[in-house]
């Protein structure tokens, strides 16, 4: 039976760390947070941003346009912020309502504010090896895979999802990492071959159950980076998690697993950017 990684307490560590950090900047790091609409999810992740936040006494700011807001209302909430010498961190809660173009929004941040990683400056310098933020979700992967103590050298990895937010970068840390990696997709061919070559297993889909336990290798680390609720209103991830654990080393649960690293590495950002702001 593998062990269970616990999010929960490496991402108490990891928070735990910036503390010194924290108090060695000349003022606290001040983070925004935009929300479009009333999707719930959204409104769940943005409050554990805030909270997080608040908690650790960074200055923050949420701010909430209902689903009416125009491309041109939102851009300029973001020239406010880019402009705001008192935040260090901009992040835009994804998915925007219909009829937002979202790549505009994230291009249009201050590089150097864009803690969530994903503007086009910030993806190249990850895809080059010479990171200034690192997308929160697959920085938070790295992180639990360290914990584990298990060596990425030389491993084989399966990434399955090549998404901008978690598949791709996922992939680029692994091999930065000396992993050798394959990043899967809905059009890869025979998934579960792949899956069974697999040392390290990260699932980024977004389908509940969709990674079956059976597939998984004897003795392989498994991450599970999706969130999908089911009709009961249970919170459930990619992976079988019970059958895979019966042959995983290690397997992550959901909740509890990804999800409060994706919210530590967010801090971890901010306080980078702060330091990076000041210096
Ligand atoms: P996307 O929908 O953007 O990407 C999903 C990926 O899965 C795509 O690359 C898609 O392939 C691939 N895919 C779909 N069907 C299959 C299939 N049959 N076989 C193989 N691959 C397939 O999702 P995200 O990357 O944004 O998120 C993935 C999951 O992670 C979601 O459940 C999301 O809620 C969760 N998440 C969790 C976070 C956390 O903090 N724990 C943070 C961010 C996301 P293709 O490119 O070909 O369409």
């Amino acid at each position: 039976m593998g062990q269970l990684i616990d999010g929960r307490v490496v991402a108490k560590a990891t928070l735990q760390g910036l503390r010194p950090r924290i108090d060695g900047l000349s003022r606290p790091p001040g983070i925004a947070v935009v929300r479009v609409g009333e999707d719930p999810a959204s409104k769940v992740y943005v409050g554990r941003k805030t909270a997080r936040a608040e908690r650790l006494g960074f200055r923050h700011e949420e701010v909430h346009l209902d689903d009416t807001a125009s491309q041109a209302e939102l851009e300029a909430v973001v020239d406010r912020l880019n402009a705001d010498a008192g935040i260090d961190g901009i992040l835009v809660q994804l998915p925007l309502p219909a009829g937002l173009d979202s790549t505009a929004i994230l291009d249009r941040i201050d590089p150097s504010k864009d803690v969530d990683g994903f503007h086009p400056d910030n993806a190249g310098h990850l895809s080059q090896g010479r990171a200034r933020f690192v997308p929160c979700t697959p920085h938070g992967v790295m992180k639990l895979l360290e914990h584990t103590g298990v060596s990425l050298e030389g491993k084989r990895a399966v990434v399955v999802g090549r998404s901008n937010i978690v598949g791709r970068p996922m992939g680029m840390l692994l091999e930065q990492a000396n992993a050798t990696v394959t990043v899967a997709h809905s059009r890869t061919r025979d998934l579960p071959s792949l899956l069974a070559e697999a040392d390290i297993v990260v699932a980024a889909v977004g389908r509940p159950h969709f990674v079956k336990g059976e597939w998984i290798r004897e003795g392989a680390v498994v991450i599970d980076v999706g969130i999908n609720r089911l009709d009961d209103g249970r919170l459930v991830g990619d992976v079988e998690t019970d059958a895979a654990a019966e042959r995983a080393a290690f397997i992550t649960p959901v909740p509890g697993g990804v999800g409060p690293m994706t919210i530590a590495m967010l801090m971890a950002n901010t306080v980078r950017a702060a330091e990076l702001r000041s210096s």
